[in-house]
């Protein structure tokens, strides 16, 4: 009972420090010590005053009663990590490799008790009559923002100002403006209500189909006998996913449980949230990237006082501190925003089934085309596997056309549109429908190169290709670095100094010429600099304000826009040849997402994808919409060249401000490698002579197959002056990886590492 002594984990992010000091607990603070808890400890010779979080509590001191120091005082500004945070916060730094504190923060994104934020409610003013003639007038005016929000107030009374402001996007003086009309009333709310009224007081509710009803009682079934699953849902958008969700979650909230619903930011429309606001009313809350500290700390501790039920978000939504979590949804888990791009690197997905059982609770996937780590689990067994095939409300699948580029060449075509796609174009310009225009890459033009001596444009910082934007610049996509396009090649002062493959600045220019009368909106990178500007463009698109939009990747997904009946794919080959293992995954999601934006609404949808590889399997079975097929092939590939998910992986990344020093250190750190293997290899040797059916960890996982590919520099070998250098660890078991990885952080931490810093990255997303 006597808990004397406390761990305490100090906030210094540096490998030095990272591990638990022991400290005495003062009897006036024995209460109010537990694990969790924010403390301030002195720290150091000087004793400096610093902050940490409590991890364990113990009996017994670990040394000289008179060599330890006490705890000062216990913060009353922070938060306390509950004790289950802590624990996943140290599973995390396990099985991602990363300093304990770099862990704490993940899952404890705000330490500050901050002003409490005044909550927004917009509530309508007039009768259904009076609203609906203030459409029509705003819309002979061309009001379009004025239309939106007076339209959204003719099925819901009273909505959320942020959902308004953000997911409609309309801005603070419109609805100031309309308020002055006297049709809305902006009020505010001290306290934490976010409600939404519908005008029929009930939700139009849906016949579930034998399909959703099965998955839902299935899922409960498991819940309530005590063995909560993992399942996933493979199913089309529109399938209706989104409605199974709703019905498992509402279930579990009646039995007083709480749900976590992870969707990534860019497909947070405002169409679902208010689905979710509806169901759930004032239980529910919406985390998203543009809230304040102040705010997302509201929303923490709304969770943990218990006053929501349901938590929308992204990534980091995953760990609201709920005390009664009874479900974890992971819609779209393909989305590789589910994966994290700072220490610790960890999965959403993984992260969430392992937080599910430290609850007892459920995981629910979701995908139009799932990730290759959740089928071939489901394939395994491991998941759960529920597929359903067809669209509600039967709309159609889109046609979908491949066109040869090879052969439009031969044909004396020189357009980047094929002669098909172009006919199509025509057809709906004409039908007055709308068609968007997909490019796997953004600016003006690629890379820069010359065509006599092969000298390519380079960024001096960050060893990657430079790319031409309109206004004669070249610019840096990683540092931002710009120079003037010259006209000669710097190195042998040739005139043919070019780019190479369209970006969508080029499309659109072409589109101008052979579509001179056509409207047209671009999304990148470039146009899409603010949040803002990004729901813009969507909007405007969406008020038909243009016949086509041209874009990147972020144009196929989210939003749907009924009257798009065409979607053409310029260059399908732009993905597929990144130099990675996931480029034929990525390039099937992407080309069987765009297909289905083409044809949401009554009218049937068809697709363009133009390609130089018509038989390459991903496109072949994109074209069809065949994930099996797809599957199928991929798998083969993985398994053969033991890629993830058949085999494990793991990147190890060493940055350094000196060439010499990071190239000395991955060299060590591969020796390292070897040696550890040696050592594991004689263990699993002896304890075998010893005793034959003894199965100690080493001994199963045999370290044989450990496979080292490496070291070499980083594609990117350079990035803001500082170089990079990497190998990579395969094997079919993670665990190996994660001891592997032990080693390797043991190894670095005995040497006190300066301006270099070493990063893991498990079954990594991207090339290095
Ligand atoms: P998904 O999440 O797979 O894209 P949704 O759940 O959003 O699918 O469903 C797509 C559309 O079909 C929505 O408008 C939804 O209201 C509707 N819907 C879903 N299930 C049914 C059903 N059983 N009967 C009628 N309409 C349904
Ligand atoms: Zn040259
Ligand atoms: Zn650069």
């Amino acid at each position: 009972m006597d808990k004397r002594y406390a761990d305490v984990i100090i906030e210094i992010s540096h490998e030095k420090v990272d591990r638990p000091f022991q400290y005495k607990i003062p009897p006036e603070l024995a209460e109010a010590v537990f694990p969790g808890v924010r403390v301030h400890v002195p720290f150091g010779r000087g004793n400096q005053d610093k902050t940490g979080y409590v991890v364990d509590l113990s009996e017994q001191a670990d040394y000289p009663e008179d060599k330890i120091k006490s705890i000062t005082a216990v913060d009353s500004k922070g938060i306390t990590a509950e004790s289950e945070q802590i624990r996943i916060a140290n599973w995390m730094k396990r099985q991602y490799g990363s300093t304990t504190i770099a862990a704490l923060r993940t899952v404890l994104p705000v330490k500050q008790k901050l002003r409490q934020l005044e909550h927004k409610k917009v509530t309508r003013c007039v009768e259904q009559d009076a609203l609906e003639e203030a459409v029509l007038l705003c819309g002979r005016k061309r009001q379009k923002a004025k239309v939106r929000v007076l339209q959204a107030f003719l099925t819901d009374a009273i909505l959320p100002y942020e959902l308004i402001r953000q997911k409609l996007n309309v801005s603070a003086a419109t609805l100031t403006a309309l308020e002055k009309q006297g049709l809305i009333r902006i009020e505010t709310e001290h306290y934490y209500r976010n409600p939404v009224k519908c005008m029929d007081r009930e939700e139009k509710r849906v016949v579930l189909s034998d399909a959703q009803r099965k998955i839902i009682e299935k899922v409960l079934e498991d819940y309530n006998a005590g063995c909560p699953g993992t399942y996933l849902i493979h199913g089309v958008t529109g399938s209706g996913k989104t409605e199974v969700y709703l019905g498992i979650i509402e279930k579990m909230v009646s039995m007083g449980r709480q749900a976590i619903v992870l969707i990534p930011e860019i497909a947070l429309t405002y169409q679902t949230l208010l689905r979710f606001y509806k169901r759930f009313g004032d239980r529910v809350s919406v985390i998203n990237s543009s809230l304040s500290m102040g705010e997302k700390y509201d929303q923490i501790r709304r969770a943990q006082a218990g006053e929501i039920d349901v938590i929308i978000g992204p990534r980091s939504a995953l760990f609201t501190p709920f005390a009664r979590l009874g479900i974890i949804i992971v819609d779209e888990e393909h989305e590789s925003s589910y994966k994290s791009e700072s220490m610790p690197k960890y999965h959403a997905r993984e992260t969430a089934v392992q937080i599910a059982s430290m609850h007892q609770a459920c995981v629910v996937l979701g995908s139009a085309t799932p990730s290759m780590e959740a089928y071939y689990r489901a394939r395994q067994g491991e998941y759960q596997l529920f597929e359903m095939k067809n669209r509600q409300g039967g709309s159609m699948l889109p046609r979908v056309y491949t066109v040869d580029l090879r052969e439009e060449l031969k044909q004396g075509n020189r357009s980047v549109f094929s002669r098909k796609l172009r006919e199509l174009m025509e057809e709906r310009l004409q039908a007055g429908e709308q068609a968007m225009l997909f490019l796997n890459r953004r600016g003006y033009a690629g890379f820069i190169s010359c065509r006599e001596c092969g000298h390519v444009m380079k960024c001096p910082h960050c060893d990657v290709s430079l790319s031409e934007h309109r206004g004669n610049v070249l610019l840096c996509h990683y540092c931002g670095y710009e120079e003037v396009r010259k006209t000669n090649c710097p190195v042998c002062g040739s005139k043919y100094l070019m780019g190479f493959k369209a970006g969508t600045e080029q499309i659109e220019e072409a589109l101008h010429k052979e579509f001179p009368e056509a409207k047209v909106l671009r999304m990148d990178a470039d146009t899409t600099r603010t949040k803002e500007s990004y729901e813009k463009i969507l909007s405007a698109f969406a008020d038909e304000k243009a016949d086509i939009l041209v874009g990147t990747q972020m144009i196929v997904k989210g939003h749907d826009f009924p009257n798009v009946t065409l979607v053409g794919i310029l260059a399908a080959d732009l993905s597929l040849n990144q130099n990675d293992y996931r480029a034929g995954e990525r390039t099937f999601q992407l080309l069987t997402q765009a297909a289905g934006r083409a044809g949401r609404g009554d009218k049937p949808g068809e697709v363009v994808i133009q390609t130089y590889q018509p038989d390459h399997y991903s496109i072949v079975h994109a074209a069809r919409q065949d994930y099996e097929g797809f599957y199928e092939e991929e798998i083969t590939y993985r398994d053969l060249m033991q890629y993830p998910p058949v085999a494990h992986m793991l990147a190890v990344l060493v940055t350094s401000r000196e060439q010499e020093q990071g190239e000395a250190l991955i060299r060590q750190m591969v020796d390292e490698v070897n040696s550890l293997q040696r050592d594991k290899l004689f263990d699993v040797a002896e304890e075998t002579s010893k005793d034959s059916r003894r199965t100690g960890k080493g001994a199963v996982r045999t370290w044989q197959r450990l496979q080292i590919i490496g070291p070499t520099e980083a594609s990117i070998s350079k990035i803001n002056d500082l170089y990079r250098h990497i190998f990579y660890l395969k094997h079919p078991d993670y665990q190996v990886l994660v001891e592997a990885k032990d080693g390797l952080e043991r190894f670095c931490k005995e040497r006190e590492l300066k301006n270099q810093t070493v990063q893991y990255d498990f079954d990594p997303m991207n090339t290095y």
